[in-house]
């Protein structure tokens, strides 16, 4: 489970909102002393916008919400901010909202992080909407009604001796920012997507940035705009994921090989996997099973990779070995196979056991965890090309090895 779930993280997902949100600095200095300072006070509203359609055209409604919930927070202290009347002492309601703002607001941000999509338009987007309304109602409430008691026990240093002298922020701030993202992790290894890796570092930088912003107010819609931007480049990056990885086992679709394929250079090789007997094993173990060996093939010729492995279709792969003479690719192909074929797959399902003998598809029998395992042989079609030749032809005579292969037995690798 754990390997699985480290398998799926992917550090593009986090690149590039910390690249973005990292970008605050420089983005503050370049509008510091300029003409363009002015266009802050509507670019997080513009960007808001522009995010929003994003969101309704991909119907992504969580993203939507924390947009959102960023804005509240940005208009809020952006108002505070404005509205003191020395700059660098902030009044006493000032330092309410910061309280409030610095403890609830990553709370709500984490629940809203978590509230993933459902399929039922209007009622997601009316919770969704009656969820934000009330949150900024009870904030403005507790804004024009400061209930001290409760800014009183938020601000409040609770465990002096863990208190360092960096932390600026009420104490109660970092366990709740540390408990956000602990759910928030738990959900990106659960569902690993750019849109799960987006609020997860959205947490700390708010909670580094909100000190400063009484200094330098011009920092609260410079981060917003940030953040929003994280924010659409997570949905763009998660509808090209869509588009160019397979869901299942997680490599390349056939669209991105198609693309790889007009790229290759002077010497390349291309080979065809396809797993033996696939169909039977669908019909012995159910189709479940069947998806479970999908994805061990796939990562077993993705851990073994020497070239870049796609998912043509069903029970296909194709390995693009680029710059590699076909006597190399051939022997590391001949390990690849090899390998797939010693290794025993754990099936989860317990109940799901091969009635009988097949040559392929072998029963090792149980393990000593006392789990049924089970493993598939694969069969290859290596070709090899050059400038000149054309791909398509290719990657025929790759399939036509591949057709050898099974008919010489299976299991094992046919040259072109
Ligand atoms: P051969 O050794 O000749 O390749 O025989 P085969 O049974 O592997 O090949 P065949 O083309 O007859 O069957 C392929 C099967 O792959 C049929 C289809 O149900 C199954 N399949 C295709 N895509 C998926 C998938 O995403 N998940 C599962 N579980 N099965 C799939
Ligand atoms: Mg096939
Ligand atoms: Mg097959």
């Amino acid at each position: 489970m754990l390997r699985r779930c480290a398998a799926g993280l992917r550090l593009a997902h986090f690149l590039p909102p910390a690249i973005l949100l990292i970008s605050w600095p420089a983005a503050w200095l370049t509008t510091r002393h300029h003409e363009l300072a002015g266009i802050l006070a509507v670019l997080p509203w513009l960007l808001l916008l522009l995010g929003a359609a994003l969101c309704c055209v991909f119907q992504r409604w969580q993203q939507l919400l924390l947009m959102a919930w960023m804005m509240v927070l940005e208009t809020g202290l952006m108002r505070d901010v404005q509205s003191m009347d020395q700059p660098f002492f902030p009044g006493p309601a000032v330092i309410a909202d910061f309280i409030l703002a610095t403890t609830l607001w990553p709370a709500i941000c984490s629940v809203f992080a978590l509230w993933s999509d459902g399929r039922r338009l209007l009622p997601e987007v009316a919770a969704r909407a009656l969820v934000l309304g009330i949150a900024i109602l009870g904030l403005k409430y507790l804004h024009d009604h400061p209930d001290l008691a409760l800014i009183r026990q938020l601000g409040q240093t609770w465990w002096p001796a863990l208190h360092a002298g960096w932390m600026r922020l009420p104490q109660l701030s970092y366990p709740i920012c540390v408990g956000g993202m602990i759910l928030l992790g738990l959900g990106y290894l659960l569902e690993p997507r750019p849109r799960h890796a987006v609020p997860w570092l959205l947490l700390p930088f708010t909670l580094a940035i909100l000190p400063h912003v009484f200094i330098e107010p011009q920092l609260l819609p410079i981060f917003c705009s940030l953040a929003l931007l994280s924010q659409m480049a997570a949905l763009v990056q998660e509808s090209l994921e869509l588009a160019f990885r397979d869901e299942l086992t997680g490599l390349p679709s056939r669209r991105a090989l198609n693309e790889r394929l007009r790229q290759l250079s002077r010497q390349y090789c291309l080979a065809i996997v396809d797993i033996d007997h696939f169909k039977q094993c669908n019909d012995r173990h159910g189709h479940d099973v069947g998806d479970q060996v999908l994805r061990m093939v796939a990562s077993r010729l993705r851990q073994g990779s020497r070239g870049r492995t796609y998912r043509q279709g069903g029970e296909e792969f194709v390995i693009v070995l680029d710059r590699q003479a076909p006597e190399a690719a051939r022997v590391w192909l001949e390990a690849i196979r090899e390998d797939i074929a010693d290794y025993p797959m754990q099936l989860r399902d317990m109940a799901s056991r091969p009635a009988g003998k097949h040559r392929n598809l072998r029963r090792p029998g149980s393990s000593a965890s006392g789990r049924r395992s089970l493993t598939v042989t694969v069969s290859i079609g290596l070709a090899a090309g050059h400038r000149q030749s054309d791909v398509a032809e290719v990657l025929k005579q790759a399939d036509k090895a591949l057709y050898k292969a099974k008919a010489l037995g299976r299991n094992r690798v046919v040259q072109a």
